[in-house]
């Protein structure tokens, strides 16, 4: 049979969350590269990293004084076409009719940050940064650093679960506010850094009960998973540990997590599995991390958790070959 190459997601105002969205044009089992998109602007906001993370809205406050003009020089740098494309990931409702400070925030509401050379760098990509927030999300996009910045910018949207035909494609957007976080908090992270009120399945009324309930008991079996590892006698402890690791794992792939955050999870797993003497297991879970692990990077940069999940995949196969 042949091969279906048409793309596996379409622009539409139908079914989605907000605005125009994703949506799946068939059904995309979880790990598939959906898209990998370029960026249609990228620039230095000459903010440090660190103190960009702590106010994101001071870059843009600043754009909108007009002390540095760094958006207006970027999107003047493009040509004609890409200008067009820019400017029609703007929400109409909201312009104000000043094509400068409309052009703020749509970088504002689409852009993406990496950090390069200590500081925080913004990207624009014309179909990712059309992808709608969720607490819950169905996909992930990879970070966006490499060590020689060549490939700067360069990014993947990946399935995080399986995705039905018709069915939105999420991702998360901050991954600096804690994992799981609590209705309140996500909803201000919504708000501080682009400006909606997230009305996703997490965030929904009707689910809201249920959600605290699972969240809260996923934050706390997290906290136990990656307490001390019991001592390797201690053989009820590790199993006990090993079953409470796959069942909080199960859960968070049934939420839609599976980007990088996760990967250190799968290492803790996989360390729990070594040391309860199960390697087909301790194999299979360095393996899953890894494999998250490996989107986010282009290059072999080390990296402590992928570090710790290629030792014990080593380990694991010299053990059973
Ligand atoms: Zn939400």
């Amino acid at each position: 049979m042949a091969q279906n190459t048409s793309p596996l997601w379409q622009v539409t105002h139908n079914g989605v969350t907000t605005g125009k969205g994703l949506v799946a044009t068939r059904k995309i089992p979880k790990g598939t590269l959906i898209i990998e998109d370029m960026p249609l602007i990228k620039f230095d906001t000459r903010i440090p990293s660190a103190e960009y993370d702590d106010d994101n809205s001071k870059f843009f406050r600043q754009e909108r004084k007009g002390q540095a003009n760094i958006i207006q020089k970027a999107v003047s740098g493009l040509s004609e076409e890409d200008r067009t494309k820019f400017r029609d990931l703007h929400n109409r409702k909201e312009s104000v009719g000043d094509q400068r400070v409309d052009d703020i925030s749509i970088a504002e509401n689409n852009a993406f940050d990496f950090d390069k050379n200590g500081t925080k760098w913004l990207s624009v990509l014309t179909v990712i940064s059309r992808v709608n927030h969720s607490c819950a999300p169905t996909a992930y996009v990879t970070a966006f650093n490499t060590v020689d910045g060549v490939n700067l910018g360069r990014t993947k949207l990946i399935a995080s679960k399986d995705i039905d035909v018709n069915e939105e494609i999420t991702c998360e957007y901050s991954f600096r506010r804690p994992w799981l976080d609590v209705f309140s908090e996500r909803q201000r992270e919504c708000w501080r850094g682009w400006c909606f009120v997230c009305v996703c399945r997490a965030c929904h009324e009707d689910e809201r009960p249920r959600v605290l309930r699972e969240w809260g008991q996923m934050r706390d079996m997290i906290r136990d998973i990656l307490a001390p590892m019991p001592a390797p006698g201690n053989k009820k402890a590790l199993s006990e540990r090993v079953e409470d690791a796959e069942v909080l794992m199960n859960n968070l792939a049934k939420w839609g997590f599976s980007d990088r955050r996760v990967a250190n999870l799968y290492a803790r797993l996989a360390e729990l599995n070594d040391r309860a003497g199960r390697y087909q297991e301790a194999y299979n879970a360095a393996l899953e991390g890894l494999y998250i692990e490996g989107n986010y990077y282009d290059h072999d940069e080390p990296d402590a958790i992928n570090e710790r999940l290629s030792a014990v995949l080593a380990k694991a196969h010299s053990k059973l070959v």
